[in-house]
């Protein structure tokens, strides 16, 4: 048993570890003021990373893309999220790493004058669904409100630039519902505020395949359902085909794989989360003990 010395969280701010209620940026930094940043959350369950190679993978090619430098590298960073985590004695947590812009010379709006900076936390899991709607399924809005393009802001590289989901968010909630899903220009649904989207129709594994983050709990159902002999098909999903589908669940880092029961007015399949989604969801969290994805911590040292 680990005590677990700040329960709240540890956070890793300018070369220091300070418990999460202290942890502060400079209000001039363009990660703040500009949304310039970039960041990948890997979560810990039971003492161990999940993923994380895969989460570093990606989180360095963000990085790449939006050209920022986060001064360490991946080895640097698992030491920097694995003492977070130590430090804080929490056996399952949510884990940010993040890479701001930071801020030119005073006066100058040249971007790579910056200085780039790097942050992570480390703080209690997060499940973005609560416990009764992960028994009994969520219920999604499909928005109006269009997912930024593709050519404009890269959803492949994680960014802050949440406008659109917030907004789409805002009005699902105040709709009733408990989530949200944006569409393409060409009314195809991309993803919601945190999740890729799935669902199963005549037997048949859907998620889009463009216009949204490629997420790592993503990569996971479809690794999980090609072991079984499924062949996912990645494709542009039409919203009317979610609404019609006999399963639906999204997948995220926050809560790994949770059902959704109602899109829109649509109620799906039986109303109660399908017999597929909860195989999935079984196979999800088993393989959080397969030593490949998994880096224990040593919480001792
Ligand atoms: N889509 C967006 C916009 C996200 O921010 C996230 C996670 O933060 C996801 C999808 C799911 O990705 P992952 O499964 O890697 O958590």
């Amino acid at each position: 048993m680990t005590p677990t010395q700040f329960p709240d969280g540890m956070a890793f701010v300018q070369g220091r570890y300070v418990p999460i209620a202290e942890a502060a940026i400079p209000i001039t930094d363009w990660g703040f003021l500009r949304s310039d940043a970039t960041y990948d959350v890997v979560t810990v369950w039971d003492g161990a990373f999940f993923r994380l190679e895969a989460h570093l993978e990606r989180f360095l090619h963000s990085c790449q893309r939006w050209r920022l430098d986060p001064g360490l590298n991946a080895q640097q960073i698992t030491e920097v999220l694995s003492q977070c985590v130590r430090l804080s004695g929490l056996r399952s947590s949510y884990v940010e790493m993040i890479c701001t812009r930071g801020q030119p010379a005073w006066g100058s709006r040249d971007p790579r004058q910056a200085v780039n900076q790097f942050y992570a936390f480390a703080v209690p899991y997060v499940w973005i669904a609560n416990a009764e709607q992960r028994d009994q399924g969520l219920h999604l809005k499909i928005s109006e409100v269009q997912r930024i393009p593709s050519t404009s802001v890269d959803p492949r590289a994680k960014n802050y630039h949440w406008n659109d989901l917030t907004m789409g968010l805002l009005d699902a909630l105040d709709a009733g519902a408990d989530s949200v899903l944006l569409v393409d220009a060409q009314g195809n649904v991309v993803e919601g505020p945190g999740f890729n989207v799935f669902c199963l129709r005549h037997g048949a594994l859907i998620t889009p395949d463009a216009g949204m983050l490629e997420g790592i709990t993503r990569r996971t159902v479809i690794e999980i359902a090609q072991s079984r002999g499924m062949t996912p098909q990645l494709r542009p999903l039409p919203a009317d085909e979610l609404r019609h589908a006999d399963e639906v669940f999204i997948t995220t880092s926050g809560g790994g794989i949770l059902p959704v029961t109602r899109v829109d007015q649509c109620q799906i399949g039986d109303g109660r989360p399908g017999p597929i989604t909860r195989q999935l969801i079984q196979t999800y969290w088993d393989w959080h003990q397969n030593p490949a994805y998994s880096l224990a911590i040593d919480y001792s040292r």
